[in-house]
């Protein structure tokens, strides 16, 4: 088997700083050795900077993409931002979500993603038409995070109404496979390879009627399969949720089977002290997505109580209108600041390792995450000389990271053993940005002039 070594100046091992001139040995797909404190070796790849572990993204809708500085020229309401993301819903075709998700994934890459969870609901035709391959749209979704070089785990969601009540309609046709037994169904046709792994995905409560979810979590039970869920990320949601159930959604998904270390609830925004502990209890990891919370105006989560309860932190980028986990991990610590008045809450490496170690198991790669001797080989260089970081200095690199990097100081990236980033260059799709820009112009034409 080939071995590759790497070397980095300053690598992030998991403890509370970084340790210095670190020599990475890769065979195969994953980590073979690993050596602190020595010298370069002359055949050694230089990765200049401070080294971590992959990160990976919980949390993406990669459509939402096409959406970021669109849904921000106005106001209103999480509510109203939702009909301009059914815009962009309504037109996408498996070819043109192919594109951008490619593109989308590739920015993922660039800001030191190596895998990302992809919380996937549009299944279907126009009107709710199947599409001649019962699964053509997430499989264009995996040949995209293949194509941009990083791990994927589909996410694939069972999403029947509208709201609690209320039938599907418009785009949201395309979303449902009429119950959950057909959700199943679809599903179970998708299956693992080195690149992917198959999830499943309660949208919400409020677009799984009660009697359905069991399906949906004796699906994921069975194959020992990570399950997803929004959770309480509106008032509006729980409000719903306990006139028609006389209970909170973690409530109703914990009465289900869906809550346990397999499991991981998106946003939980607005939960009763019983939820804390329920959710703390099952050892349930919580996916924040704090940039998308601001923007969409949901609120803070009790983040630091859900973790001394149980429930590990994982981290999402969820409409990635901004895809940069630094500033994920920071926005947790700093949202808190600002609800408390209190600083300190969470320690760099502990967020770091949400954005890594926790992030991946939260995804079913429980072998990814960490720089350790056998795991998958994959990790990300931070360069020290930006206008960001310079300056920083060994003691608190960590800090530096967390409070002072973003996505643009990602210099390499290295996913199982080969170089998919290179000195900011990505180098399996040679124009991001240009990708970008015709992706979202073929499904959001610009007004013509
Ligand atoms: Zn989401």
């Amino acid at each position: 088997m080939p071995m590759i070594r790497y070397f980095t100046d300053h690598a992030w091992l998991g403890g509370a700083q970084a340790d210095a001139d670190v020599l990475i040995e890769v065979a195969g797909e994953r980590i073979s050795a690993i050596r602190t404190g020595v010298e370069r070796p002359p055949d050694a790849t230089h990765l200049p900077g401070l080294t971590l572990p992959g990160m990976a993204n919980s949390h993406s809708h990669a459509f939402h993409r096409a959406l970021r500085g669109r849904t921000h020229r106005s106001g209103g309401t999480f509510w109203t931002w939702r009909e301009d993301m059914y815009t962009v819903a309504a037109v996408l075709t498996p070819d043109s979500y192919y594109a951008l998700a490619l593109a989308t994934y590739a920015e993922m890459a660039l800001a030191g993603i190596t895998c990302v969870g992809e919380f996937h609901y549009l299944h279907h035709g126009p009107g709710g038409v199947p599409h001649a391959g019962a699964n053509v749209v997430g499989e264009a979704l995996l040949a995209a995070a293949r194509d941009a070089g990083i791990r994927i785990t589909l996410l694939d969601a069972c999403y029947l109404s509208g709201g609690i009540g209320e039938q599907l309609q418009g785009p949201q046709l395309r979303f449902g496979d009429g119950d959950a037994a057909a959700w199943a169904d679809r599903v179970s046709a998708l299956t693992d390879d080195d690149h992917v792994r198959i999830g499943a995905a309660i949208h919400s409560v409020r677009a799984v009627q009660a009697d359905q979810l069991t399906t949906v979590t004796q699906w994921a039970q069975e194959r020992q399969a990570p399950l997803h869920f929004h959770l309480s990320e509106q008032r509006a949601e729980n409000e719903a949720c306990l006139a028609a159930h006389g209970c909170t959604p973690a409530q109703l998904i914990g009465d289900h089977g869906g809550l346990g270390p397999l499991s991981t609830a998106v946003h939980a925004t607005h939960l009763t002290s019983r939820d804390i502990g329920l959710l703390g209890e099952s050892a349930t990891t919580i996916c924040m997505c704090p940039t998308t919370e601001r923007d969409l105006a949901d609120g803070i989560g009790p983040a630091r109580t859900l973790a001394d309860g149980g429930a590990p932190l994982s981290l999402g980028s969820d409409s990635n209108a901004v895809i940069d986990l630094f500033e994920e991990t920071r926005a947790v610590e700093l949202d808190e600041r600002l609800a408390s008045e209190r600083r300190g809450h969470w320690g760099a490496a502990e967020l770091l390792r949400a954005a890594t170690s926790d992030g991946h198991r939260s995804l079913g790669w429980p072998e990814a995450g960490s720089l350790t001797v056998g795991a998958l080989a994959d990790f990300v260089t931070v360069g020290l000389g930006s206008v960001r970081l310079a300056g920083a200095e060994p003691a608190t690199l960590l800090e530096s990271l967390v409070f002072a990097a973003g996505a643009a100081d990602v210099q390499d990236v290295v996913v199982g053993g080969r170089r998919v980033v290179a000195r900011g260059h990505h180098l399996l799709v040679d124009d991001v940005a240009g990708d970008l820009t015709s992706a979202i112009r073929a499904v959001l034409p610009w007004p013509a002039c």
